[in-house]
C-alpha cells in the first residue's frame, strides 16, 4: 500500500532543542525540591511537560503534584527554556520536508511540546510545510506519548485534510503512515500506534534505546534520513505489508 502520511515529532527531528530542554529541566525542578539530570530528561522526552513533573513528584514527594504545582513548575521550565540560545532547524530537516511535500504526502507535526515559541517557529522555518490543522501538541492530548493517543489523532488530523481533496480514494490509515521520531518514549507511541516508525537517534542514548521499544529502522542523523529517503520510499511503495 502506497505511503500516504508522514507524521513528524519536534523536538530532536525538526529542531536540535533537546540539549536546551534537557538543561532547563534539570535546573528548573531543583527549586522545588525535586531532581531530574539532563540524562534523565532524554530518557522522559515525548511525555507531556505536566507527566513528567507528576513523576518526579511522585518520587521525592510520594505523591502526585497538583494542577497549580503543575502548572508553576512547568512555567519555570520553560522560562528557562526560552533564555536559551535560539534552537536550530535540524540539518537535512527542510531537505526531507521538501522531498515529502513535492510527493503529494500528507504531513502532520505530533509533539508534546507546549512551548509557543517553537511552533510559531514553524511556519518560518519549514514554509508551508505545517498548518494548524495538521497539528498535534501538548494542548490537545489527554495522556500523551508514550500512549498511542497523540499518534492516532495525528492519523484522523492527516485523513481530515486528505479525504477533503480526495474523496474517493481510500483513507489515510496506520498501514500507509510513517512516523518519525528520535525518543524511546515516541518510539514506544508510534509502534503502539501501528505505524512504521523510523527512528532517528539524534542524542546521547544508544540505538538500543530506540530500537528496542520497536523502532522499524534508525538513522543517526535527520541528514542521513533525507539522502536516504527516496530509496527508503520505494522500498516501502512495493513492499506488500510494512
Ligand atoms: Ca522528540
Amino acid at each position: 500500500m502506497p505511503i500516504k502520511a508522514v507524521l513528524f515529532d519536534m523536538d530532536g527531528v525538526l529542531y536540535d532543542s533537546m540539549p536546551n530542554h534537557a538543561k532547563a529541566w534539570s535546573t528548573a525542578v531543583t527549586e522545588f525540591g525535586l531532581s531530574m539530570s539532563p540524562h534523565e530528561a532524554y530518557l522522559h522526552e515525548g511525555r507531556t511537560g505536566h507527566g513528567t513533573i507528576n513523576i518526579l513528584a511522585q518520587r521525592h514527594w510520594g505523591r502526585n503534584a497538583t494542577t497549580e504545582e503543575m502548572e508553576r513548575i512547568y512555567a519555570a521550565k520553560s522560562a528557562l527554556f526560552n533564555t536559551c540560545p535560539e534552537p536550530q532547524p535540524m540539518p537535512g530537516a527542510a531537505q526531507l520536508l521538501q522531498s515529502i511535500r513535492s510527493l503529494g504526502l500528507t504531513i502532520v507535526l505530533v509533539t508534546g511540546s507546549a512551548q509557543h515559541s517553537l511552533l510559531t517557529r514553524l511556519a518560518h522555518d519549514f514554509p508551508g510545510i505545517f498548518s494548524a490543522e495538521r497539528m498535534v501538541t501538548a494542548f490537545d492530548v489527554k495522556y500523551g506519548k508514550p500512549n498511542p493517543e497523540p499518534y492516532l489523532m495525528g492519523i484522523e488530523k492527516a485523513n481530515a485534510h486528505f479525504r477533503t481533496n480526495n474523496e474517493h480514494i481510500a483513507p489515510i490509515t496506520q498501514s500507509n503512515t510513517i512516523i518519525i521520531e528520535n525518543a524511546p518514549l515516541g518510539v514506544q507511541a508510534g509502534v503502539a500506534s501501528g505505524c512504521f516508525t523510523i527512528a532517528v537517534n539524534t542524542g546521547p542514548l544508544p540505538d538500543s534505546a530506540l530500537l528496542d521499544p520497536g523502532a522499524n529502522l534508525l538513522f543517526h542523523s535527520m541528514q542521513e534520513l533525507a539522502d536516504s529517503w527516496e530509496e527508503l520510499l520505494n522500498l516501502l511503495n512495493t513492499t506488500t505489508s510494512i
